[in-house]
């Protein structure tokens, strides 16, 4: 099957003639593999993200080199190998302290010059950094290094380099545009093409300038004359965020990353794009569903104040309703001309003080029964969504949020994002009481005609004195709290028919637990 390949070239680690530079200062993460997945060459992207994890993968299997957390890469190798150029997901779509997600990658072919797979090319993307992704890597696995004679390896690798660079341009995420020190594109990759609508026939020779909106020109002009004459770039290292210029006029926004090259003599300046226009939007998105749940939060909380208000202006109200009466009553035997005019105007204050007593228990008749937009919904989706919004900020602050949910669990007749609220509450006090470092449990689980739902923590729990008042509006230990995060809580689970409670977790902590019908009953009381 092996086309001849020795022509004599003798490093193994780079790749030799053009192409090796260039793939090393691509700034994405990339490592080639032979046919049998055996790790040919990795970039100095690579080395950066992972050679103090993985150590040095050249000559190693890659079941060697990676944990069985990364089957799923090996899966998009193997299918690179066959020809085709797959984007490579973990197994889980969603795991609760989001360590399945922190990085995906592209898989693609290496073809040599006959078209022949030799190989296949791994293209990392959003690598988590540092100790997020040590996660991922456990220690003590990737002992076996066999060694490979120079030979070997060459033997099995670098052969046509244009076409794996190419392969490689095609496959990055990044979109690539080559300039010249004037500022003319030399190449405009595949990707380039699609993310600014021109084709490269239509660009090459012109000014990179074409690429930006008018008013980005100036400034990029003054860098690039600053380039020229000084050689120094304020562009390189770093990725910056940029607004760039489709063919049809319309801007978006992109990532930046300039590096330096050479070729043919020539100095050349290579940028590598992002289109940032999706990301940015489902940042919004969330950021919107975030201040969704807030809303609600706030509607409940005004409803839980408007009920305490209510309670608690009824008896002045009805104080006043007897002194008003009692008054008039009095006034009644006095001069009958002003007699009859306060009379009237007392009994009116006092109807309207009714009224508004009347309107205070219609209004907390209302918000205690409120209305509820139910769906079918699975337990452990419900927990896993709301979690997600607590979950950039629990992993911040390294507090592990795990759910364990018993298998084939009905679905349960919910209103969603109440229910979501009351569990993103209780998480977000559980993380708030670990402060740092911990672990916050949902655990779900079906018992007699109810599902249980068990949050609970590694914090410092509820002090005995405390728990009586726990769910009382207004009882907080916090600065900045309402101490209406729990009290909301229960009148939703109550509206939804069931219960919510404190008891300590046997570790120490807090656990806060309610229960859901599992079947509904529709009940007919109007009471
Ligand atoms: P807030 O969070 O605004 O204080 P809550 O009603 O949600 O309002 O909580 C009331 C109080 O209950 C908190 O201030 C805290 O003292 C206590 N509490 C709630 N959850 C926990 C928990 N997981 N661990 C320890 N104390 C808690």
């Amino acid at each position: 099957m092996k086309q001849a390949d020795a022509d004599g070239r003798t490093e193994h680690t780079s790749l030799p003639g053009e192409a090796a530079p260039w793939i090393e200062q691509i700034p994405a993460v990339i490592a080639l593999f032979d046919e049998t997945l055996r790790c040919v060459m990795v970039n100095a992207a690579w080395k950066q993200e992972f050679q103090a994890l993985l150590g040095d993968p050249v000559g190693r299997d890659f079941d060697a080199v990676f944990p069985p957390a990364c089957q799923f890469l090996r899966l998009g190798l193997m299918r690179a190998l066959m020809g085709e150029t797959v984007t490579c997901e973990p197994d889980s779509a969603f795991s609760a302290d989001g360590s399945a997600c922190r990085f995906g990658a592209r898989a693609a072919p290496w073809r040599d010059c006959q078209g022949v797979i030799r190989g296949a090319i791994l293209i990392c993307h959003e690598v988590a950094a540092g100790a997020e992704a040590l996660d991922l890597f456990p220690n003590g696995f990737g002992e076996t290094m066999r060694d490979a004679t120079p030979a070997e390896l060459l033997a099995r690798s670098l052969e046509a380099n244009a076409i794996l660079l190419r392969s490689i341009l095609e496959t990055m995420p990044e979109a690539l545009v080559v300039i010249d020190l004037r500022g003319e594109i030399l190449l405009f990759s595949k990707a380039a093409e699609a993310m600014f609508g021109f084709a490269a026939s239509e660009v090459i020779g012109r000014n990179v300038s074409m690429l930006m909106p008018e008013m980005a020109r100036e400034e990029h002009d003054a860098h690039m004359n600053r380039y020229r004459s000084t050689g120094e770039s304020r562009m390189t290292g770093r990725p910056r965020r940029l607004i760039g210029r489709r063919k049809d006029g319309s801007e978006f926004p992109h990532s930046l990353q300039i590096a330096e090259a050479f070729g043919g003599g020539q100095r050349m300046i290579a940028g590598f794009m992002q289109d940032l226009t999706a990301e940015e939007a489902s940042a919004l998105q969330v950021e919107q569903l975030q201040r969704e749940l807030a809303h609600i939060g706030r509607v409940h909380e005004m409803g839980t104040l408007a009920s305490t208000i209510a309670h608690e202006l009824n008896q002045p109200l009805m104080a006043i309703t007897n002194i008003v009466q009692t008054a008039a009553a009095l006034l009644e035997r006095s001069d009958p001309a002003i007699r009859e005019a306060t009379v009237k105007a007392l009994n009116e204050a006092g109807q309207e003080t009714l009224r508004a007593g009347i309107i205070l228990r219609r209004l907390r008749d209302f918000l205690s029964r409120g209305e509820l937009e139910k769906t079918f919904e699975g337990a452990r989706n419900l927990a896993e969504d709301a979690i997600s919004f607590e979950a950039a900020l629990a992993r911040y602050r390294n507090i592990h949020c795990a759910i364990e949910c018993s298998a084939n669990l009905a679905p349960i007749l919910v209103d969603r994002v109440q229910i979501q609220q009351v569990i993103l509450n209780l998480v977000k006090n559980a993380v708030q009481s670990i402060g740092k470092n911990g672990t916050v449990r949902i655990a779900i689980a079906p018992e007699g005609n109810m599902v249980r739902f068990t949050v609970s923590d590694t914090g410092p729990g509820v002090p005995e004195g405390r728990i009586a008042r726990l769910f009382d509006p207004f009882s907080t230990t916090k600065t900045e709290g309402m101490g209406l995060g729990l009290p909301i809580c229960r009148s939703i689970i109550e509206a939804h028919g069931g219960s919510i409670w404190y008891e300590a977790a046997p570790g120490g902590g807090a656990s806060f637990i309610f229960t859901i019908p599992l079947f509904h009953e529709e009940s007919d009381d109007a009471g």
